[in-house]
């Protein structure tokens, strides 16, 4: 499973250098590439692999540009090469999404010359020709709402001055709008509006279309019924953002709490699997009245395995990125506690050294259902065999991480848990809420509990 992608742009004073910030930022969304376009009588891009401070040069980014575009990303089309990284520039337009267009392959054979295999290449031609026929940018990007499927958030420069921020009528990937001084700012997330000294506004809603230019703001909208990723509030997103109105934070420490209501284990400590199983620990913690120990710790260094682009760099990382403290687990019972759990090959290698660390009992909540299904909406999730739930049952799992117990979080437990029922559960339930892929149309979100009264 790999992480989508940020985000970000400005219209104001130290645009491109505001923009780079916000993906340092959002660095925990894509590292496997990151750039910035920026408007100065031509469009200029400066872009590169690795991190943002590697990927770009900040004393290459002009001072004086007023209009800035920029993205970090990981791939979930295409491969990682420089002509693929973001933002993407013809002249005229310079693109950056997140997100995946489900049906470009469909869109790609009504195209010429294209240079990529990404599916940015083909947003950038489908609104290009829009534009040519004599659309405004509004019209064009709606217009190419309507044959697009999928999940994108996105942002655009253009020569005249305009830099357009279209959230999908679906909304799955967030996208909110800010001010840091007099310079009105977008990105993915909240978090790296804050981050820069800026003030969050307000989220651009699924479907609204806003135009930035020094004349203000225009807002247009494309209306469809609303699916969030769920996996945003679960594990992509940083805690510290919100996103339509709920916390991260919050959400992951009501899935903790619900995860100790009605799966509880019998556990003498909680040990989160940091950093983003933290929250849901101490929910967990909170409302089983088990004290919660750093048993783990996270070098600083480290990556997020998640976004590693092969198998053998995933286990490199999942084996090097923690420490285990022995004095917090040695002969205790304990609850390890993590957001999700995709391949389980991070899971697995933590089970091993808590055990080895001398924990008697090893117990595994998981503060999400168990991921079944691909993603189609913007996150490179490994095929259907190499999910560790597409083919194993409850038991089969637990066998394979060498667990006491192990227990999920229902779909059901999970919505209630974020305070949203407009979510994205896909990858979940196989349900899939796209124009044209419709493999299953019902599961039981309560994996056969029932609601649940938490
Ligand atoms: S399938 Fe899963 S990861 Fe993809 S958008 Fe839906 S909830 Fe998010």
């Amino acid at each position: 499973m790999r992480e989508s992608c940020g985000v970000a742009a400005a219209v104001g004073l130290q645009a491109s250098t505001l923009v780079y910030r916000m993906l340092r930022a959002l660095q925990h969304r894509g590292q496997e590439s990151a750039g910035v376009s920026w408007l100065d009588g031509r469009i200029q891009t400066r872009k590169g692999l690795g991190l943002v401070d590697r990927a770009v040069n900040i004393s290459e980014l002009s001072a004086q540009a007023t209009h800035a575009i920029g993205h970090v990303r990981y791939s979930t089309t295409g491969s990682s090469t420089l002509e693929e990284a973001q933002p993407m520039d013809d002249g005229t337009l310079s693109l950056a999404f997140n997100g995946t267009i489900a049906n470009y392959m469909d869109l790609r054979k009504e195209l010429n010359n294209l240079l990529t295999i990404t599916d940015t290449e083909v947003i950038l031609k489908v609104v290009s020709n829009y534009l040519r026929q004599g659309y405004s940018v509004e019209e064009a990007l709606i217009k190419f709402s309507e044959v697009a499927d999928g999940g994108y958030s996105l942002v655009l420069l253009n020569l005249d001055g305009e830099v357009a921020a279209f959230r999908d009528p679906t909304g799955f990937r967030p996208l909110a709008m800010g001010m840091v001084g007099e310079t009105l700012v977008i990105a993915s997330e909240t978090s790296a509006i804050e981050q820069v000294g800026g003030t969050a506004i307000r989220d651009i809603q699924p479907g609204e279309l806003l135009i930035l230019s020094r004349e203000g703001v225009r807002s247009f909208r494309v209306r469809r019924e609303v699916h969030t990723c769920s996996f945003e509030y679960v594990y992509f997103a940083r805690p510290d953002s919100v996103i339509d109105g709920v916390s991260v934070y919050e959400a992951r420490r009501k899935l903790g709490e619900l995860l100790a209501a009605y799966h509880p284990a019998p556990a003498e400590v909680v040990v989160p699997v940091p950093d983003s199983g933290r929250p849901v620990a101490s929910g967990y913690s909170a409302r089983s009245g088990i004290p919660l120990v750093e048993g783990l710790v996270r070098l600083h260094n480290s990556l997020r395995s998640f976004i590693m682009p092969s198998q053998e760099l995933r286990n490199a990382v999942a084996l090097d990125k923690f420490g285990v403290v022995k004095e917090a687990i040695r002969g205790k019972k304990v609850v390890l506690i993590d957001d999700s759990v995709v391949r389980g090959n991070t899971l697995r290698t933590l089970v091993k050294r808590v055990r080895q660390a001398g924990a008697t009992e090893v117990h595994v909540r998981v503060g999400s259902p168990p991921v079944t299904f691909p993603c189609y909406m913007g996150v490179d999730f490994p095929t259907r065999g190499e999910l560790l739930a597409a083919s194993m049952d409850l038991n089969s799992i637990a066998n394979y991480l060498d667990v006491d117990s192990l227990d999920y979080l229902t779909i059901e437990e999970m919505m209630r848990g974020v305070g949203r029922r407009d979510l994205c559960h896909a990858c979940f339930s196989g349900i899939y809420p796209l124009k044209g892929f419709y493999p299953r149309t019902h599961v039981d979100l309560t994996g056969g509990r029932g609601e649940c009264q938490a």
